[in-house]
C-alpha cells in the first residue's frame, strides 16, 4: 500500500477483514433473503470494536481514527453491505453525535451501550415531505411544562426494528426552517411511539427500517445540544455518517470487483476465459480504477474528519465518488458475469441491489453535488 498505515491501523483491518469473512459473509445471503435484522451479527461486531470505533475510550469506545473506521466499514461491506450500513447509523449518526453534543449525562447513559453492542441507535430526520429538502421539518415539538410534546411521522428510520435509542428532530420554531429544528435522544420504548412495519425495499434488506409515528413527551434533559440548533448537529452528524456510506460503497464496489475476477478467470467461451478478452480486460481496468479513486477521496474525507470541525466538503466528494464508483462496478460486474449474475440469488446480483441504495441515503448523489457545487463556487 502506498500509504502507510500505523501498526495499529494495519492489525485492527487485518481483524475486521478476517471477522468480515467468517462471521459477515457466511450470514450475507441469509439476512438478505430473510430481510431480518442482524442482531447476532451486531452483537458479535462488538467486541471485535466495531461500535464506537471513534468514540474516545472513557467513554467506552474504541478512540480510533476515521480512517481505521472507513478501512473496517469497507471490510464489513464487501461481505455485507447491510451490516456495513446499520453499523454507520449507530456508530456516525448517533453515537458521534452524543459524543460530540451530548451533555454529561446523556453521554453516560448511552455512549457505553451503544459502544458495547448492549443498545442500537437509530436517527430520525427523515419525513413524507422531508427528504432531500431536510430542513422543511413537519414534526413538531411544542413545550409544556418540564418538557415538550413532540408529534409527527419519521420515514426510512434505519434501525429502527432493533434501536433502544433514537435521536428525534423535531421543528420547535415552525416557519424557521434550519433555523428552529431541535434535536431530542428518545429512547424506543417511549409511550407514544408507534413503528410501522419494516419496509420491503430492494436491497440493504435487514437493516430494519421502519416509520415512526410519534406523539411523545419528553422532559427537556432530552434535548440534545442547544435547543433550535438541530439541523446543524444533524447535518454534522451527516459528515461523517457520508465518509462511513463512502467506505460501504467502496466494500460493495470491491466485492463486485473479486466476482468480476474470479469469474472472468474461469469461465471459458470460444475456448478460452473470458479474461483473455480486451473487453472484458477494460471493464475490470474502470472498476479498479474508479473504485481506487473513491477511496483516496474517501480516506482524505476520514482524515478531514479527524482535523477538522467541518468536513462537509470533502465527505460530500467522497460519497459522490464511491456510491458512483461502487454502482458502476457493479453493473460492470454484471456484464461480466451475465447470465450467471443475473440469477436471483447470486452474489453480484445482492451488490447490484445493495450499492443503489448509497447514492440515495443520508443525501443522494444530487445532494452531495450541490453541496460540492456551493463550496467550488464560493471559492472561485
Ligand atoms: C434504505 C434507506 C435507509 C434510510 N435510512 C434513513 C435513516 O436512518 N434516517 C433518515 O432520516 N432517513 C433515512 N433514509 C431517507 C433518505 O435519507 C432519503 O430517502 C433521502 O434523503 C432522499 O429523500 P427522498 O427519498 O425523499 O427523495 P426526494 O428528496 O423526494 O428526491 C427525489 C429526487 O429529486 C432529487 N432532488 C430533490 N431536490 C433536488 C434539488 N434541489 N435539486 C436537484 N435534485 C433534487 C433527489 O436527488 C432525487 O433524485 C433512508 C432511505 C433509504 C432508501
Amino acid at each position: 500500500m502506498l500509504f502507510d498505515l500505523t501498526n495499529e491501523q494495519a492489525s485492527f483491518k487485518q481483524s475486521i477483514e478476517q471477522f468480515a469473512r467468517e462471521v459477515v459473509a457466511p450470514r450475507a445471503a441469509a439476512i438478505d433473503e430473510s430481510g431480518e435484522f442482524p442482531a447476532d451479527v451486531m452483537r458479535a461486531a462488538a467486541p471485535q470494536g466495531l461500535l464506537g470505533v471513534t468514540i474516545p475510550g472513557a467513554w467506552g469506545g474504541a478512540g480510533r481514527d476515521y480512517l481505521s473506521y472507513a478501512l473496517a466499514l469497507e471490510a464489513i461491506a464487501t461481505a455485507s453491505a447491510t451490516v456495513a450500513v446499520s453499523l454507520s447509523v449507530t456508530n456516525s449518526l448517533v453515537a458521534e453525535l452524543i459524543a460530540h453534543a451530548g451533555r454529561e449525562e446523556q453521554r453516560d447513559r448511552w455512549l457505553r451501550r451503544l459502544a458495547s453492542g448492549a443498545s442500537i441507535g437509530a436517527f430520525a430526520l427523515s419525513e413524507p415531505d422531508a427528504g432531500t429538502d431536510a430542513a422543511n421539518q413537519k414534526t413538531t415539538a411544542v413545550k409544556s411544562s418540564g418538557g415538550y410534546r413532540i408529534t409527527g411521522r419519521k420515514v426510512w428510520v434505519a434501525n429502527a426494528e432493533a434501536a433502544a435509542v433514537v435521536i428525534v428532530f423535531a421543528s420547535t420554531r415552525p416557519g424557521f426552517r434550519g433555523e428552529g429544528v431541535t434535536a431530542f435522544l428518545v429512547p424506543m420504548d417511549a409511550p407514544g411511539i408507534t413503528r410501522t412495519a419494516r419496509a420491503d425495499s430492494l436491497g440493504v434488506r435487514g437493516l430494519g427500517c421502519m416509520d415512526l409515528e410519534l406523539d411523545i413527551h419528553v422532559g427537556d434533559d432530552h434535548v440534545l445540544g442547544e435547543v433550535d440548533r438541530g439541523f446543524g448537529l444533524a447535518m454534522w452528524a451527516l459528515q461523517g455518517g457520508r465518509v462511513a456510506i463512502a467506505a460501504q460503497a467502496l466494500g460493495i464496489g470491491q466485492a463486485a470487483l473479486g466476482e468480476a475476477i474470479a469469474h472472468a478467470g474461469q469461465r471459458e467461451q470460444f475456448g478460452q476465459p473470458i479474461a483473455n478478452y480486451q473487453a472484458i480486460q477494460w471493464m475490470i481496468a474502470d472498476m479498479a480504477t474508479e473504485l481506487d479513486a473513491a477511496r483516496l477521496l474517501t480516506w482524505k474525507a476520514a482524515a478531514a474528519r479527524d482535523l477538522q470541525q467541518d468536513c462537509a466538503f470533502e465527505a460530500s466528494m467522497a460519497k459522490l465518488a464511491a456510491a458512483e464508483a461502487g454502482h458502476k462496478a457493479a453493473d460492470k460486474a454484471m456484464q461480466i458475469l451475465a447470465s450467471a449474475g443475473y440469477r436471483r440469488g447470486s452474489v453480484v446480483e445482492r451488490l447490484f441491489r445493495d450499492v443503489r441504495a448509497t447514492e440515495i441515503y443520508q443525501g443522494t448523489s444530487e445532494a452531495q453535488r450541490m453541496i460540492i457545487a456551493a463550496r467550488v463556487l464560493a471559492d472561485a
